[in-house]
């Protein structure tokens, strides 16, 4: 620190002539947490059990970027040279000294205090100067994957088909960050409105499909493509991760702002939650109509409206006329007096998309909605 003048220090590494083992790190670690059947040892047992293999196999190729450095990375000798009589501390002895502080700190990084200080201070964003350090030491590289959805997922599939030994290895880093632990297939929400499958059927939980990817559950708050890292709110904590690559598959949001009253009485098919709130509010509609002796609010209650025909309107119209045959067998009221599934369109007719390419297509579609008696309202 006394060669280099403050206002330049870029970071500052502390660094020991002699080596940590990793299973001195551990040690000393897991007696400062009392756990104390826990001890490092110096070579890789040989009697290994199966949950253990499994780790060293996956998890193992994970964490070792962060735990083991060449030690050609820390040659000290120059510095030593530079800080003779300045004694070298006993690193090995001053670990859980260490891990105290940082807990007192609750593992907070400088930066993210930082920004915290200013923020108290009313600092505006703009005012905010984040100044972006980019690590003397080599990271591996690494590839942040924002997002969990399918853009994601083929990204990252495609990538781990061409990189499987380096990311495996940790000489490639792969970071997925999304806001919930489990990818959702939209293929089958028609299958869920018709009660066919249950929503849990459909996901996938996102630590198994990106598996060989350091996940973190978060929201992507900023992206800052000339620094080439991102900041993420995870909880209480904000991260920031450096990238050398980012695959961009944050999706897109139903715009329900475009039809007044949409957003407060409609329901989107998009979001956890929403194809099961829908499908409880259609059972509450069909338990009041059951009831109703008025038939003019009768009939509001079995009115049904999709909004938009294009791909995913005319699925769920399909879908859910099924649904109210079927149902047909416990609501007798839909005997009587049958639900009507609206199918309304900007538009001129049904899957404006294929219509000129595959009108046959488009005729079948047509027919199965008049067989359910589907009623297509178009330029509405
Ligand atoms: C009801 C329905 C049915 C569909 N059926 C089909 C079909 O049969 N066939 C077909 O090909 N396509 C279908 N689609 C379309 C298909 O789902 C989309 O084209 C596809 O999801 C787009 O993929 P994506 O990765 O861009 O976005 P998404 O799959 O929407 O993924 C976006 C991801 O980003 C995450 N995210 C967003 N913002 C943030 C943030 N700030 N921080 C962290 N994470 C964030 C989200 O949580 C999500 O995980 C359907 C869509 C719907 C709604």
């Amino acid at each position: 620190v006394r060669a280099v003048p403050i206002d330049d220090l870029k970071q500052l590494n502390v660094v020991n002539s002699t080596a940590v083992t990793s299973g001195e790190l551990l040690e000393a670690f897991s007696q400062e947490l009392g756990l104390t059947n826990c001890h490092g040892v110096p070579d890789m047992p040989e009697d290994l059990n199966d949950l253990e293999k499994i780790y060293y196999d996956k998890v193992g190729p994970i964490f070792s970027p962060y735990l083991c450095t060449l030690p050609s990375h820390y040659d000290t000798t120059s510095l030593r040279g530079l800080m003779k009589d300045i004694p070298e501390p006993n690193l090995v002895a001053r670990l859980p000294e260490l891990l105290r502080y940082a807990a007192k700190r609750n593992f907070v990084s400088f930066d993210s205090e930082k920004r915290k200080r200013q923020k108290a201070k009313g600092a505006t964003e703009s005012q905010t100067h984040l100044r972006v350090v980019k690590p003397v030491v080599d990271r591996p590289k690494t590839i942040v994957i924002v997002g969990t959805g399918y853009v994601s997922f083929f990204a990252f599939k495609k990538l781990y088909s061409k990189l499987r030994r380096q990311i495996l290895s940790g000489e490639i880093r792969v970071q997925v960050v999304g806001m919930s632990n489990f990818h959702a297939f939209h293929g089958f929400v028609g299958e869920m409105i018709g009660g066919q499958i249950s929503a849990q059927s459909t996901r996938s939980p996102v630590r198994n499909i990106f598996e060989g990817a350091e996940v973190i559950r978060g929201k992507v708050e900023h992206i800052d493509p000339n620094a080439q890292n991102i900041l993420v709110r995870a909880g209480e904590r904000e991260l920031q991760l450096e990238y050398d690559h980012l695959v961009y598959g944050l999706g897109s949001v139903t715009r329900n702002d475009k039809v007044p009253g949409l957003a407060r009485h409609g329901w989107t098919l998009r979001g956890e939650g929403t194809v099961q709130g829908f499908q409880n509010q259609l059972l509450e509609m069909l338990e009041a109509a059951s009831l109703e002796s008025n038939p003019e609010k009768r009939r509001k209650l079995l009115n049904i409206v999709i909004v938009g025909a294009g791909f995913t309107g005319v699925e769920m119209a399909a879908a859910l006329a099924e649904y109210l045959e079927y149902l047909k067998d416990y609501y007798p009221v839909l005997e009587t007096d049958p639900a009507q599934v609206f199918l309304c369109n900007r538009g001129e007719g049904i899957l404006k998309e294929i219509r000129s390419k595959y009108s046959r297509l488009v005729r079948y579609a047509s027919k199965h909605l008049e067989k359910y008696d589907v009623r297509v309202l178009s330029g509405v």
